[in-house]
């Protein structure tokens, strides 16, 4: 796989980019994308890089009807001087096989889908917004193509990445969410597919969203599918809670995605000897940390926002309101700092940002 070449298509019509303050997220995508097809017998072959296009499916794909899809999400950032970052994509490759393993797909050459990303993005280089919080978005893919409806793992695959420029999460600045704990439905159990990114997570998640979304919280913290007790994490964020000077994050117990901005965090709090516990936690003893004055502060991790801080938990027909609902200093720290390491702002001492050459 290291040696195949990507066959480059260029297209023959550039579309119109956006303004930077019509960025908003995921409704915009670049001039071209990557492809590389999965044959049983033969292998990932025929890596490409196209014009950005639809795909032509059978509908007996059976993606369509048994979900044996994974995805990844990372973004590249244009630094103030035109160098192009990503920020530890390896990690999402060896995710996205971490994946694959639970889905039944093939494994992916780690190397090569980031050397093969690095291409694309290389060949979108301008779409690359450079206004502040701004990003290219990349959403790497795989799908199950064969068409057969029987049950089985599919003998046919395509792996597709896209780009997308997004907007910054926070037009006016870091701002607190508010959060509906969830004690009705789940998400996943251990033994499911909750440590995989995987379409029928979020499939399974849309029905609390929308009842949260209905009373005013913006997403739901998930509790264990089994007892409703243990915490384990936030729609698309892993979640921590500083509780009297340490930080508190569920530890990765089965059905919990292991974030790559979650583990990037508990390596720079160790790197500034701010105590850091992964544990099984319940929400029963955080509000009790709430009670007892303790809880400092909570917030969620992932790509997309960085560092979301909670302001408000809702939680049986009770309001647990955290550091005033205003961003904490903590919170407020780790944002500036990842965000400028990926940014190449900050300088990086853990080799996290990878340029694109
Ligand atoms: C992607 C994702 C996260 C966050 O992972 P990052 O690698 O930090 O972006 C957390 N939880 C779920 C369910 C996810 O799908």
């Amino acid at each position: 796989m290291k040696d195949q070449t990507i066959n480059v298509t260029l297209s023959t019509e550039k579309k119109q980019k956006p303004q930077s303050d019509q960025l908003g997220f995921g409704r915009i995508f670049t001039d071209h994308m990557f492809i590389m097809d999965y044959t049983e017998g033969q292998g990932w072959h025929d890596p490409r890089i196209v014009p950005y296009q639809p795909i032509i499916l059978d509908p007996a794909c059976m993606v369509f009807h048994y979900g044996q899809t994974v995805f990844e999400g990372l973004k590249a950032y244009l630094t103030k001087d035109e160098k192009v970052l990503l920020f530890r994509p390896d990690k999402n490759m060896q995710r996205l096989n971490k994946s694959n393993e639970r889905l039944c797909i093939p494994q992916i050459d780690e190397e090569f889908a980031v050397e093969a990303l690095k291409q694309l993005i290389t060949v979108d280089k301008e779409w690359i917004p450079s206004a502040e919080g701004t990003s290219l978005y990349i959403r790497p893919f795989i799908i199950a193509t064969e068409p057969f409806l029987g049950v089985a793992p599919a003998k046919n695959y395509q792996f597709i990445i896209i780009l997308s420029p997004v907007g910054s999460y926070y037009k006016e600045g870091i701002s607190p969410v508010k959060i509906a704990v969830e004690n009705e439905f789940a998400r996943t159990v251990k033994g499911g597919t909750g440590t995989a990114k995987t379409g029928g997570n979020y499939a399974a998640s849309l029905k609390a969203q929308e009842v949260a979304t209905a009373k005013g919280y913006s997403q739901v913290l998930w509790l264990d599918g089994v007892e409703k007790k243990y915490i384990e994490e936030v729609g698309s964020m892993n979640v921590f809670f500083k509780i009297n000077g340490e930080v508190h994050t569920p530890s990765l117990n089965g059905s919990i995605l292991e974030g790559v901005t979650r583990n990037s965090i508990i390596q720079l709090l160790k790197h500034w000897d701010i105590p850091v516990v992964e544990r099984r936690m319940t929400m029963e003893e955080i509000y009790q940390a709430y009670s007892d004055g303790l809880l400092e502060e909570a917030f969620g991790t992932g790509t997309a926002a960085v560092i979301s801080p909670i302001g408000e938990f809702f939680w049986r027909d009770e309001k647990v309101v955290i550091n005033n609902g205003e961003t904490g200093p903590l919170a407020k720290k780790l944002y500036d700092t990842l965000t400028g390491i990926q940014n190449g702002l900050v300088s990086d001492p853990f080799g996290w940002v990878v340029e694109v050459k």
